[in-house]
């Protein structure tokens, strides 16, 4: 029987291939360029060079890999780094069909690289799933979904895009960044490739920049290492461990953060300057039901919108505690201005229609009280 999630943060597989030669029960950082050769032909260890594969490199890719119940991952030197290396899947000609409410780097990166390499994106709201299936054209080659979105917290059902996704030949590449694997697997849902910002919940410290790709397939996962040993966008042996050790605690910090985001989020909602919460555990989400039916829980990333742009400038000049930064995921909390800082490259036309203004603000509740996290909202809210 397989192990619980808990227990998987900590040991990864059991039965899996890798284990320190000294027993060492923290994996050791393998900091070396390269392995040496007995004779030619000959590799005792599997291991030739770090770009291409590393013991510190492999091991935490079998524990995302047990996490995300995938047959392999591969790890990268970022999030971006992972979202490229599925874009060189694709060939000139082809269209990715993609939330239209997505992490302001990945729509820079579809802008800026895929345009000029000939790889169309068109973005929907994948929350539709008729809009999805009207979107498809022969030369869709994939979707590709985030949910909850970054920053409307919109909810795709998974289930329905794989359906939609198979039956038309497409892959469907999830990006799981904002619910972290300990409450929610794409892959066990249909989808075909999961990815990860590593530097985000799986890491959790706020300390490091990282990125995964899982698939379930063998072959699929064979192309990703042979494009990431190619272009060679690798993630680091320190890195390697420091997100290792971060996965450790990832359900007990998920379970605790969650909790808080819950009571956050209650509180926002009767707050006298929010005028909207946008939280999938909130049962008045229009995406709480399916959110509910693929997902153990709602997570703990809240946008919100307040009443006017005066509001939202004194917010994130009065607070203490929380602090205004960029990124998400880790222990301490942090308050992020979307159009000004996750968002600047998406056309104004377009944040506009998704809600990207200056009246919304975005949270990432971390490991403080959530009771103080509170009072310090109030304190900046209140005038
Ligand atoms: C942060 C983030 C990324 C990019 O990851 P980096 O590690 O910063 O390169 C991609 N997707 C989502 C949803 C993110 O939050």
């Amino acid at each position: 029987m397989k192990e619980s999630f808990e227990t998987r943060c900590i040991h990864g597989d059991p039965d899996a291939s890798l284990r320190d030669a000294n027993n060492a029960i923290s994996f050791p950082i393998y900091q070396t360029a390269s392995f040496s050769h007995i004779k030619t032909g000959h590799n005792d260890s599997g291991f030739d060079y770090t770009r291409e594969s590393n013991p510190t490199r492999s091991k935490l890719e079998e524990v995302v890999s047990s996490l995300e119940s995938a047959v392999g991952t591969v790890a990268f030197s970022s999030g971006m780094a992972a979202i490229s290396a599925c874009f060189e899947l694709f060939r000139p000609g082809d269209r990715i069909l993609c939330s239209e409410d997505l992490y302001g780097g990945a729509i820079r990166l579809h802008n800026l690289i895929s345009a000029k390499n000939g790889v169309t994106a068109d973005y929907v709201d994948t929350s539709d799933l008729k809009t999805v299936e009207k979107s498809i054209t022969p030369d869709t080659k994939a979707i590709y979904v985030e949910t909850p979105s970054n920053p409307m917290m919109n909810i795709t059902d998974l289930r329905g895009c794989a359906k939609l996704a198979h039956d038309n030949g497409l892959l469907l590449i999830v990006d799981n960044t904002f619910l972290s694997p300990y409450l929610q697997n794409p892959l066990l849902l249909g989808a075909d490739i999961v990815i990860h910002s590593g530097s985000k919940f799986l890491s959790g410290h706020n300390d490091t920049i990282s990125g995964f790709v899982s698939a379930g397939d063998a072959n699929l996962i064979d192309k990703i290492r042979l494009i990431s040993k190619t272009t060679g966008g690798v993630l680091a042996p320190f890195d390697s461990w420091l997100v290792m050790r971060g996965i450790k605690t990832l359900a007990v910090r998920m379970k605790q953060q969650q909790e808080s985001a819950m009571k956050i989020a209650d509180w926002l909602f009767d707050c006298p300057q929010v005028t909207n919460v946008y939280y999938p555990g909130l049962k008045d989400h229009p995406g709480y039901e399916i959110n509910a039916s693929q997902a153990k829980g709602s997570g703990s990333m809240i946008s919100f919108r307040v009443d006017n742009e005066k509001t939202a400038l004194r917010v994130l000049q009065k607070v203490r505690l929380v602090t205004f930064a960029e990124s998400l995921g880790g222990v301490e909390s942090l308050i992020t201005y979307p159009a000004l800082q996750t968002h600047p490259d998406v056309p104004q036309k377009m944040r506009e229609h998704l809600g990207i203004t200056e009246t919304l603000l975005r949270l990432s509740v971390g490991l403080e009280n959530a009771d103080d996290i509170i009072s310090d909202l109030k304190q900046a809210l209140e005038e």
